[in-house]
């Protein structure tokens, strides 16, 4: 057998996927998977969906493809209002991109762009977490803090300046007011060190994705960070590529402490996993001022086309009409019950964290130091590998560096029933015996 040509990161061998339905996949040899962390956090409605398919469907018999410069189309214009309307007034305005990585570069080049047009070219840095994740393209890596994907790149990418988020589990000594505050000072005193009026933004993920495990922030750190924004006149993004679209239980994160930013990313759920397409939901002002200093320089080529928000409005369609955004938050409540059973059953378990259908489980050496598993224990890739064998599939990580332990997500379809909850507990928790 000649070896394919294909290739991705490094990693070992994949078997061949067959087909999918609802939370399930098999591959060609009939061994059936419980997706329980939705592809890559992507196919939140589980596979197979018919509905979906009809709608992709519908819209190829009419068009695939047409270029935003040549014509206006009804899915992107509907896709639009919807994000509009479910975001209930605090965006007015709507970029579409084809993917996250995209999504994030476009919100620094608006941000940039906006302080340029507002006279404020010295505006030149922007802050984020570390640890945190933003995408693969240099730009957003350059806002990215994680230390095994920074790699290399760091000498050529833009770069930003990097404070630490509030980490519960490991930084708070059980008190939670104290350790924000922490956290803040650390925030303000880095931005003072570069000079307020050099910040264009401050970007984060809401709630931690993949690089932190489903690290969870509260309503008054980002309360703190949004007066921090409005008193040196920086805007606030954040990037709901993975948390976005019903992930935690509302439409976005968010929504939940209430605290609005300038700028917000949304991708991977967005689609579904029936294909790429991802949005940057703006307030209008700050648009009005880039187009009123020449227009927003930046685009990608299958932006907004027609079958990408097609298959957009019909995954928005079915958590609306399916009530998936209860679902989400009661089989979240299971899933958080079982995690943490499991927890009480094997003390390397040192955290369980998460929000609606999104979790962390952090896996630490000696739960009272927390002391991770060194890196060449490669516990991420071999829970991983011990879960797809008992018919898993989990969203693994490896310690980040001492900063914390190996952990892996658990964030299965928005449908999964509790019965497939159920399911997906027991087969972890052999994986984890
Ligand atoms: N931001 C966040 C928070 C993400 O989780 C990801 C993907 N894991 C991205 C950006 C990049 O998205 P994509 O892989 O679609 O480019």
């Amino acid at each position: 057998m000649t070896a394919s040509p294909l290739f991705y990161q490094a990693g070992p061998p994949m078997p061949e996927v067959s087909h999918g339905h609802g939370v399930f996949l098999w591959d060609i040899h009939g061994k059936e998977y419980l997706d329980g962390c939705s592809g890559a956090i992507s196919c939140n409605l589980g596979h197979g969906r018919q509905d979906i398919r009809d709608a992709m469907l519908a819209q190829l018999d009419r068009v695939a493809f047409t270029y935003r410069t040549q014509f206006e189309n009804a899915p992107a214009m509907a896709l639009a209002q919807q994000l509009v309307e479910i975001t209930e007034g605090d965006f007015e305005k709507i970029f579409f991109v084809s993917s996250g990585s995209e999504a994030v570069e476009s919100a620094l080049k608006l941000a940039r762009q906006y302080v340029v047009a507002r006279g404020e070219s010295q505006r030149r840095h922007f802050v984020s977490l570390r640890p945190s994740y933003h995408g693969s393209t240099l730009g957003a890596l350059g806002v990215t803090g994680y230390q095994p994907l920074e790699g290399p790149f760091t000498a050529i990418t833009p770069g930003s300046i990097k404070v630490p988020g509030p980490d519960f589990y490991r930084q708070s000594d059980g008190d939670r007011d104290l350790h924000i505050q922490r956290v803040l000072d650390e925030t303000r005193a880095a931005i003072d060190a570069a000079g307020g009026d050099t910040i264009i933004a401050i970007v984060l993920e809401p709630v931690g994705g993949a690089s932190t495990g489903a690290r969870l922030v509260d309503k008054s750190y980002l309360e703190g960070l949004r007066r921090l924004c409005d008193e040196i006149g920086c805007l606030l993004i954040f990037d709901e590529v993975l948390s976005g679209v019903g992930r935690t239980g509302s439409w976005f994160a968010y929504q939940q402490w209430g605290v609005t930013p300038d700028l917000l990313t949304t991708a991977k759920g967005l689609g579904a996993g029936y294909y790429p397409v991802g949005a940057l939901l703006c307030r209008e002002q700050i648009v009005a001022t880039v187009m009123a200093g020449g227009g927003f320089q930046h685009g990608h080529t299958y932006a907004g086309n027609p079958l990408a928000c097609a298959t957009a409005l019909a995954t928005l369609r079915a958590i609306q009409h399916e009530g998936l955004l209860d679902n989400v938050r009661a089989r979240g409540q299971q899933l958080q019950q079982g995690l943490q059973a499991l927890q009480n059953r094997y003390p390397w378990i040192g955290d369980v964290r998460g929000l609606g259908l999104l979790w962390g489980v952090e896996l630490v050496m000696d739960p009272v130091e927390k002391t991770p598993f060194p890196a060449e224990a490669n516990l991420f890739a071999r829970i991983t590998a011990l879960a797809k064998k008992e018919g898993l599939l989990i969203y693994p990580r490896r310690s980040l560096n001492g900063l914390a332990g190996d952990h892996f997500l658990v964030s299965p379809p928005f449908t999964i029933s509790e019965s497939e909850t159920l399911l997906l507990l027991e087969r972890l928790g052999i994986a984890l015996s």
